[in-house]
């Protein structure tokens, strides 16, 4: 068994690197932002306020997550609906970061996310893997480029997926949810104590990629 915890901001190259790593060590990769989004997402459906915990907390009861693997991409089950790309809207980003913050969505989500730590070997992406979810990860990278770099692979991204996003509003909306992600009470976004922290923007995928596969040769 092996449990690689990849965290940092948004647009900071998890989810390409998380993938490629798993790819390449025959391994699951686990999204569990898309997990935030999919409890934003019924959040949204049902017109209720992402910020109140008390409106939030109401609904939880409802929700019935399942995730599905196919062809190493992830696959989110709300209630029997394949939700495909709904959850990467911008809008949606930032009803998960709102929900994210609330103590009661973060322990339904929470064993969830351990289970498939402990019956699997993955790599898992996220806020709070290295410091929640598996504390103790064979290898934990907390990932971070500039602001600029960020937004602009981000824009490219959700451009990729047909979704209309400016370069402006993704900077914007990407500043303010790193804000409330890093300053939250609850498992904020910041590096384990034994986390290496790695700046990947001036370093290509396969680059990368192959430093985090030397990392974990490193530790086998
Ligand atoms: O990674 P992604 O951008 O899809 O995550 C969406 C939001 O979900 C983040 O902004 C963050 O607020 C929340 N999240 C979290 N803990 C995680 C993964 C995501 O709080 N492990």
């Amino acid at each position: 068994m092996i449990r690689i915890a990849i965290d940092g901001p948004s647009g900071s190259g998890k989810s390409t690197l998380a993938k490629a790593v798993a790819k390449k060590l025959g391994i699951v990769y686990v999204d569990t932002g898309a997990l935030y989004r999919t409890v934003g997402y019924h959040v949204y459906l049902n017109g209720r306020d992402p910020h109140s915990a008390e409106q939030v907390e109401s609904l939880l009861s409802g929700i019935n997550i399942e995730l599905k693997y196919e062809n190493g991409s992830q696959r989110v089950i709300l209630n029997g609906e394949d939700l495909g790309d709904k959850i990467r809207m911008p809008e949606m980003s930032m009803y998960a970061s709102a929900v994210s913050a609330i103590p009661a969505v973060r322990a339904f989500l929470l064993e969830m996310q351990k289970k498939m730590a402990r019956e699997n070997s993955v790599v898992m992406d996220g806020r709070d893997i290295g410091t929640v979810i598996i504390p103790d990860a064979d290898l934990k990278i907390f990932l971070t480029a500039s602001n600029e770099t960020r937004a602009k692979r981000r824009t490219i991204e959700l451009q990729s997926k047909g979704i209309d996003a400016s370069y402006d509003d993704v900077l914007f909306d990407m500043i303010e949810r790193d804000k409330n992600d890093k300053n939250r009470d609850i498992a904020p976004a910041i590096p384990a104590d034994d986390a290496i922290i790695f700046d990947n923007s001036d370093m290509s995928v396969e680059e990368s990629l192959n430093e985090i596969v030397r990392l974990v040769n490193e530790r086998k």
